[in-house]
């Protein structure tokens, strides 16, 4: 599926060339994992792994995060690719668009985690030292997991999303989750002409992202009623107390069986809140619950939770979307950050991490709007032609078109 349309094509003027360049993947890696895990974690063999390099015109390298999770495929690791191509581009990174997936049970512990993304570096040597392909975590893993891979190869710059005490960089892991917080807070008074402390809001996901994004929205006043994640949910109307169900997830590793009245994801996306922030896996909302929504404002945390059709349904409902390439783009732009410091040596401070982030998706805010108004279109669309016109433009200018 590629994300650009018609529409979009005329309104950037891309020619035949560029449409050919950006229609498809320039690499697709498949290989399966020969080291294999014990019986008891329950994970089939072999584990196939797939690497995509969507586009490495502002690359390489390419950049994007590495996914673990036993029903991601080939066309969905491509279809992720291609969103890190147009959200780098957003975001006006040197970098090209990446994914990786590893197809194995998300909820895995640690140490059977480490033992995949061992074996993957090992058989991606090349890309990884080369510079070519630069992780970091996604849906399934964390920055243990970028620890082992910066165990394999002994380059800093190799892998974003480390821990601090390897070169990670001071604020990345709650990067994403502080990005999506930020441009809540200022669509909420975009659009809805509100505080955040005068709207309620449903988060689906409390893993990195959906627990940072929580975290930042409640400590400026949010009132977060639901939350769900793969197990279970909780709804309180006068809003959740955030660090406790941090700890309830900490020692329980689900919302499961948190105090208060459990809610389904289903019951999430028909819930009565002013903004919903999906923030777990893709395509959940869809034509199947689209016309339920009652929210006025979502704000895509997760990367691809809209289908196309949802996408028109809410668009006629006049639900306003913030999409992924500007929502959660916080952590790749800290990564950018880091990857920088990684080469250079110099360290930065938590405070700076924070600043960079908001400068950076509060720039690219202001002009999506803008040319969203200009053009009559909707937030997703100008996002996607602001992110292919410089695509085009860097593409001009390496002589590709
Ligand atoms: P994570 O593994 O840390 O957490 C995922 C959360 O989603 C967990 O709470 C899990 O229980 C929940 N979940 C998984 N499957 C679910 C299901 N079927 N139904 C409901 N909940 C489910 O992952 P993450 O890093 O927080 O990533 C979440 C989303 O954000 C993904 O779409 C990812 O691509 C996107 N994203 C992540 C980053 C990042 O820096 N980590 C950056 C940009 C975008």
């Amino acid at each position: 599926m590629m994300l650009l349309n018609e529409e979009i094509v005329r309104l950037v003027g891309m020619n035949k060339k560029a449409l050919m360049l950006l229609s498809e993947p320039d690499r697709v890696i498949h290989f399966r994992l020969r080291r294999h895990l014990p019986a008891e974690y329950g994970v089939g063999f072999p584990v196939h792994v797939y690497v995509v390099y969507h586009s490495a015109a502002r690359g390489p390298p390419c950049k994007g995060g590495i996914r673990m999770s036993s029903d991601v495929t080939l066309e969905e690791t491509i279809q992720l690719a291609e969103t890190m191509t147009y959200k780098c581009a957003l975001m006006n990174l040197p970098f090209g668009g990446g994914k990786a997936a590893i197809v194995a049970d998300s909820q895995l512990p640690p140490e059977a985690k480490e033992v995949l993304v061992r074996g993957f570096a090992h058989e991606i040597r090349y890309e990884l030292v080369s510079g070519n392909y630069v992780p970091a975590p996604d849906l399934g893993t964390s920055p243990r997991e970028m620890a082992v891979i910066f165990g394999e190869t002994h380059i800093r710059e190799s892998v974003t999303g480390k821990p601090v005490g390897i070169g990670g960089l001071p604020g990345r892991e709650e990067a994403t989750g502080y990005g999506v917080a930020t441009v809540t807070e200022h669509a909420v008074r975009e659009f809805l002409g509100s505080e955040l402390s005068d709207v309620t809001i449903g988060v689906q996901g409390f893993g990195n992202v959906g627990s940072w994004t929580c975290t930042f929205l409640s400590k400026k006043g949010a009132r977060i009623v639901t939350v769900t994640d793969i197990k279970g949910g909780t709804i309180n109307r006068d809003g959740i107390d955030i660090e406790e169900l941090k700890k309830h997830v900490a020692q329980h590793g689900s919302i499961a069986g948190y105090v208060g009245r459990s809610l389904s994801n289903e019951e999430l996306f028909k819930s009565e809140v002013d903004v919903i922030i999906p923030a777990a896996i893709g395509g959940v909302i869809s034509k199947e619950n689209a016309g339920e929504i009652k929210a006025k404002l979502i704000i895509e945390g997760a990367n691809a939770p809209t289908t196309k059709k949802a996408d028109e349904i809410l668009t006629q409902k006049g639900v306003t979307l913030v999409p992924d390439i500007l929502a959660n783009a916080g952590g790749v732009v800290a990564s950018y950050d880091e990857w920088r410091k990684g080469k250079s040596g110099t360290r930065t401070k938590r405070e700076e991490t924070y600043a960079t982030i908001k400068e950076t998706l509060l720039d690219v805010f202001g002009e999506v709007l803008v040319y969203a108004s200009k053009e009559k279109i909707s937030l997703r669309k100008a996002a996607l032609a602001l992110a292919a016109t410089r695509l085009l433009d860097t593409m001009e200018g390496r002589g590709w078109i």
